[in-house]
């Protein structure tokens, strides 16, 4: 194994045309390719020498046109031990703290300032503070109601499932709030659970809140410890997400991937997840569908 050489892995939401693919890296950019290895009938693994900036270009172009996710990582550096996700609009279709403030019956354009959070555009402490704000006072019995309208991402339980069977620390990273994020980090099956909590008194929301997560860097700052404390290289760590507050993570990881992100995390970040669910990611580590915890 060269030092140089890539790993290219492809999923579709269909099956592959594998010859096809085969040819284009050969024909089309003159890849050489090493070896093929079949991940299930939708994703492959090409191993190939080093591709240049204008081929991994135009790859990526051409699998974007034909609505195939695509990831390019150096072979030497590929295993994982640790996978870091985001919670809201990446494991779970919800945005929580948004779902919270509506079900409060609070009659301002929360979707619009989730979104400029999101990007990068507004400070994501603020935006936590105000909404908080509007929290003050209501009944924690909103959490319930909160907790009953969550949806699951297709693929998350196999995610972690299956890496928690691989031997993964597996850690659930959010900017959302306890008991939500335990709840969504006990159903899946997450090891570890990082977010804020909220703070009650006589079992309403008192508008405080322990900000555990709620800094720009939080999520960088607990790679950081993470790693260090369990003496893990951070070229080991895969972490997945899709706004900006997760961009430090994803940025510092040896694998970072977006999923179905904001602008802000497809312009940092080369590999995404665009157009498929989150077993993606599995592919992209290298792992076939039969090695896929299912139950
Ligand atoms: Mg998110």
């Amino acid at each position: 194994m060269n030092n140089k050489d890539q790993v290219v892995t492809i999923v579709h939401s269909h099956s592959l045309a594998k010859e096809d693919l085969s040819k284009y890296f050969q024909n089309t950019l003159s890849l050489k390719i090493n070896k093929e290895i079949k991940l299930s009938d939708c994703a492959y693994d090409f191993y190939l020498e080093s591709i240049t900036p204008e081929q991994n270009q135009e790859l990526r172009k051409k699998c974007y046109l034909e609505k195939i996710d695509i990831c390019i990582q150096f072979l030497t550096s590929r295993e994982k031990k640790i996978l870091l996700s985001d919670m809201d609009a990446t494991i779970i279709e919800n945005e929580t703290l948004d779902d919270l403030v509506k079900l409060g019956g609070i009659k301002t354009n929360i979707d619009e300032t989730s979104k400029l959070a999101m990007e990068g555009k507004i400070d994501i402490k603020t935006t936590l503070n105000t909404r908080l704000n509007y929290l003050k006072g209501k009944s924690k019995t909103l959490i319930d109601q909160v907790l009953a309208r969550i949806k699951f991402h297709p693929g998350s339980k196999v995610l972690v499932k299956t890496l928690n069977q691989k031997g993964f620390i597996t850690s659930l990273v959010t900017g959302g709030f306890a008991p939500i994020s335990t709840f969504v980090g006990d159903r899946l099956g997450f090891q570890n659970v990082i977010s804020n909590e909220f703070e009650f008194k006589d079992d309403c929301f008192t508008g405080k809140y322990a900000p555990i997560t709620a800094g720009k860097n939080s999520k960088l700052d607990y790679l950081n410890k993470l790693t260090e404390e369990k003496n893990i290289s951070k070229s080991q760590v895969v972490a997945i997400g899709d706004g900006a507050n997760d961009l430090g993570m994803l940025v510092n990881s040896g694998l970072g991937v977006g999923y179905h992100a904001h602008q802000i995390v497809k312009d940092s970040v080369e590999n995404q997840i665009l157009f498929n669910d989150l077993t993606t990611l599995l592919y992209y580590l290298g792992i076939s569908k039969n090695e896929f915890d299912l139950n």
